[in-house]
C-alpha cells in the first residue's frame, strides 16, 4: 500500500475491536476483517441472492456476492488514488451487503413491514448485526469482532430511533458527524457500481433497451464517445465500451471533486473528517445527470412488469414464512428456536433475511406445498 494521507483510517488511529485480539502478524488488522469476511456464511450466501434478477433468471446478472466484488474493486481503485485506507474499503465493499434479504429490495421492505410493531427491518442495520452477533465462528466470542472502522463503514444508514441502541457507533446518526472518507467513498463506490450494472443487466435481459437509454446524457455522451472511437461497433461490445466509459467518468470525477473538497475544506486529520461536511461527493456538472440515470431505471427497470411480478412473489414468500413461524415458533430450525426464546420476532428476521433465495423458496414449500414433506 501506498503512503496513506494524513485524514486516512489508520491501524495505529483505530478504536479497535470489542474483544481485544493479539496483533494479526503478517497482515494488517483491516486485512484481517476483511478474511473473516470472506470466510463467513452469509458471504457465502450472497452468490444466492437477488441484487435485481432473480438468481435463476440466467447466469451472467449480478448476484449480490459479484455485486459486491465490483463495489470492492472501484472502491479499492478510488481509495488508491486518495491515498486513503484500500484494506479498510475492501473489507466495507464485501460485507456491506451481508445482511440484505432474499430478493433483494422486495425482500426488505417485506420484512420491515412485517417487522413494524417489533422495532422493524434494516438492511444496513442487519448487516452490521451479521458481522457483530450472527456469524458463529469463533470460540470466544459471537460475531466476526471486526474492527470499529470497518463496523462503521457498513452502517451506512441508521433511524434515530435504532442509533440510540448502538453506543458509540450511532452517536453520528444523532449528532451530524461524518464516518471516515474510507465510509464515504465505499458508499458512493456501491452506487456506481449498481448504477451501470443495472444498465448492463437491464439491456442484457431485455427489459430497457439503447433507445431509451439515447434520451439518458450520461449514457448517451458515452455512447456517441466509444461510437467516434470504434466506428461501426454493436452489440455486447457498443454497451460494455460506453458502461466502461460512464463508470471511468463517475470514478474520475468522485477522486477530483473529493480531493478539492478536502482542500478547500482544510482537512489534515481523521478527525477534521469527522467534523467536517461530507466531502466524497460527485461534482456539480455530473450530480443531475447522475440523478436522471437513477430516475431512468426506478421508472423504467425497477418498476418494469415483469421485475414487479417477482418483487410481488418475494413480498408473499417472506409474508408467508414470517407468518407462518410467529404463529408456531417451533416450526423453525432449533438454533433459531434458542434465540427466539428472547426475542421471537428479531429471531424469524434473522432466520428469514439470512435465507438465499433459493433457500427461502424451498423453505416456502416445505411449510405450504401439499405435498411436501421435508
Ligand atoms: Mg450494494
Amino acid at each position: 500500500m501506498s503512503a496513506l494521507a494524513p485524514y486516512a483510517v489508520t491501524e495505529s488511529s483505530s478504536r479497535g475491536r470489542v474483544h481485544a485480539e493479539p496483533a494479526p502478524g503478517i497482515r494488517s488488522e483491516f486485512q484481517r476483517d476483511r478474511d473473516r469476511i470472506v470466510h463467513s456464511n452469509s458471504f457465502r450466501r450472497l452468490e444466492y441472492k437477488t441484487q435485481v434478477f432473480v438468481n435463476h433468471e440466467g447466469d451472467l446478472f449480478r448476484t449480490r456476492l459479484t455485486h459486491s466484488l465490483e463495489v470492492a474493486q472501484i472502491s479499492r481503485g478510488v481509495a488508491r488514488a486518495l491515498q486513503l485506507n484500500e484494506d479498510l474499503v475492501e473489507a466495507i465493499a464485501l460485507a456491506h451487503d451481508l445482511g440484505h434479504t432474499p430478493f433483494g429490495h422486495a425482500g426488505q421492505d417485506a420484512l420491515n413491514a412485517c417487522m413494524k410493531n417489533y422495532g422493524g427491518f434494516e438492511h444496513n442495520l442487519q448487516s452490521l448485526r451479521t458481522v457483530d452477533e450472527l456469524e458463529e465462528h469463533y470460540a470466544a466470542f459471537d460475531g466476526l469482532n471486526l474492527c470499529y472502522e470497518t463496523r462503521e463503514g457498513i452502517l451506512k444508514h441508521c433511524s434515530r430511533e435504532r442509533a440510540r441502541e448502538l453506543g458509540e457507533l450511532g452517536q453520528r446518526f444523532l449528532e451530524g458527524g461524518q464516518p471516515s472518507l474510507e465510509a464515504q467513498l465505499t458508499n458512493l463506490a456501491d452506487e456506481i457500481a449498481y448504477n451501470n450494472h443495472d444498465i448492463d443487466d437491464g439491456l442484457r435481459s431485455g427489459l430497457i433497451t439503447l433507445e431509451q437509454l439515447d434520451d439518458i446524457a450520461i449514457f448517451a455522451g458515452a455512447r456517441r464517445d466509444a461510437e467516434a472511437q470504434w466506428p461501426g461497433l454493436g452489440g455486447r461490445r457498443l454497451i460494455h465500451e460506453t458502461i466502461r466509459r460512464m463508470i471511468n467518468e463517475m470514478v474520475l470525477d468522485l477522486i477530483a471533486t473529493t480531493r478539492a473538497n478536502i482542500v478547500q475544506a482544510g482537512v489534515q486529520s481523521l478527525a477534521d473528517v469527522h467534523r467536517a461536511a461530507r466531502l466524497v461527493a460527485y461534482s456539480e456538472a455530473l450530480a443531475p445527470r447522475l440523478r436522471e440515470l437513477k430516475t431512468f431505471l426506478r421508472q423504467n427497470l425497477y418498476a418494469h412488469y415483469q421485475v414487479l411480478r417477482m418483487t410481488d412473489k418475494a413480498r408473499r414468500i417472506i409474508q408467508d414464512l414470517f407468518g407462518a413461524f410467529m404463529s408456531d415458533p417451533r416450526l423453525l430450525p432449533p438454533q433459531y428456536q434458542v434465540r427466539a426464546r428472547a426475542d421471537t420476532p428479531r429471531a424469524i428476521a434473522d432466520y428469514v433475511a439470512g435465507m438465499t433465495d433459493r433457500y427461502a423458496m424451498k423453505e416456502h414449500r416445505r411449510l405450504f406445498a401439499v405435498g411436501e414433506i421435508h
